[in-house]
């Protein structure tokens, strides 16, 4: 869309919002410290409080679970995503959705609500500030989720829900701890600043993780992965991952990548109250890596005119032994799975077979004891 400035319309309600709310931020903190002194532990307690439950209702919630479906989620979890989500004040699950699926469709193009090839800034927020004729009230992507009653209800009451939990709710539980100067720091650290924050976390995926990082599996679109990102965003910032593989619930695919959105998402499938966690084929995910290595290292060797028709060839060789490897060992590990659960079948059997052993041992002691006590009363007769 390439409208000239004079026919951008501004989102005045959107502007203001996200103009005054970091000054405000500013002012509560300079105001809170000099009447109430310095922020304290409780203080923190909140902050932290309300940003992951913000935060993680964005990433797993609005993010990885309504926008891509990457896994199913219990009602109440429904429930915790729509009300702390609202306190992220991104809008409803289904607008942010819509725009998110269209994000995903169309990525760098006019189609994409947020695109990295309209710069930094545009991307970031710009997009935030103006009317998108061509995106408002298309809710036709997001069908699915219109059938839930949660995310509807999310909808139509969207800021109260996120007055009351991003506002109300840290000012209230401040009070309820330390009173009146707690019930200020609630609301200053809790509410103001832990907004500010999980805004532009958000904001930076839209902007920084198309911007700056490594593409180590696809170059189809601008998304990078970025560790940095990462550890800021609950896991977020494994963007170019999660372009290339969008259904899988993870970002970080690896244990030891930073993503605590996944270890939300795992704990909870624990608990039984998450299901149907989707999750890519290594193989799939390791060819698509060699793919992407291989590319980039042939594009140097053929900008000084090396011949890389040999290594093509092998790399088809290697990618079959690959695939076909990684397979194997996809099926031996649920073999012995599969065995291991025998075992402990075998073993639980065991147990049983011990329990009745004992129980018999418990019955003929019992008989013993009744025949000793018999011959005893006989003797003493
Ligand atoms: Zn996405
Ligand atoms: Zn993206």
């Amino acid at each position: 869309m390439a409208e000239n400035v004079s026919s951008v319309k501004v989102n005045w309600l959107n502007t203001i919002f996200l103009v005054i709310t970091p000054i405000l931020a500013v002012l509560g903190l300079i105001l809170d410290w000099s009447y109430f002194g310095a922020p304290g532990l409780l203080e923190f307690v909140i902050f932290i409080l309300f940003y992951y439950a913000c935060g993680l209702s964005i990433t797993v919630g609005y993010h990885r679970l309504f926008s891509h479906r990457s896994h199913e989620a219990s009602w109440p979890l429904v429930l915790f995503y729509s009300i702390f989500g609202a306190g992220a004040f991104q809008n409803s699950i289904i607008e942010w959705c819509s725009d998110h699926r269209n994000h995903h469709k169309s990525t760098d193009s006019d189609d994409d609500p947020y695109s990295a090839s309209r710069g930094f800034w545009y991307s970031h927020m710009g997009w935030i500030l103006i009317e998108q004729d061509k995106f408002q009230n298309d809710f036709s992507n997001v069908k699915d989720l219109e059938q839930s009653k949660i995310i509807r209800w999310q909808h139509r009451n969207i800021f109260l829900i996120g007055a009351f939990s991003g506002i109300i709710a840290p000012a209230l539980l401040g009070y309820l701890i330390g009173g009146v100067s707690s019930a200020i720091g609630g609301l200053v650290w809790g509410g103001l600043v832990r907004l500010v924050f999980v805004h532009h976390g958000t904001f930076l995926i839209n902007s920084a993780a198309h911007i700056w990082g490594t593409q180590p599996y696809s170059e189809e679109n601008s998304s990078k992965d970025s560790f940095w990102l990462a550890f800021l965003t609950f896991g977020e910032g494994y963007h170019n991952f999660h372009h290339t593989f969008q259904a899988d619930y993870r970002n970080g695919h690896k244990w030891y990548h930073v993503d605590p959105s996944k270890w939300w998402i795992g704990i909870f499938s624990m608990l039984r109250l998450k299901s149907n966690l989707k999750k890519t084929p290594k193989h799939s995910i390791e060819v698509a890596k060699l793919d992407m290595k291989f590319k980039k290292t042939a594009n140097k060797l053929s900008s000084k005119n090396i011949d890389v028709s040999i290594f093509e060839k092998q790399v088809d060789n290697y990618r079959k032994s690959m695939r076909a490897c990684l397979f194997e060992i996809h099926k031996a590990r649920k073999e012995l799975k599969e065995a291991m659960k025998n075992q402990s079948e075998s073993i639980r059997e065991k147990i049983v077979e011990i329990k009745l052993s004992y129980k018999q041992i418990k019955d003929e002691l019992r008989i013993m004891f009744k025949e000793m006590n018999q011959q005893y009363r006989g003797i003493s007769v």
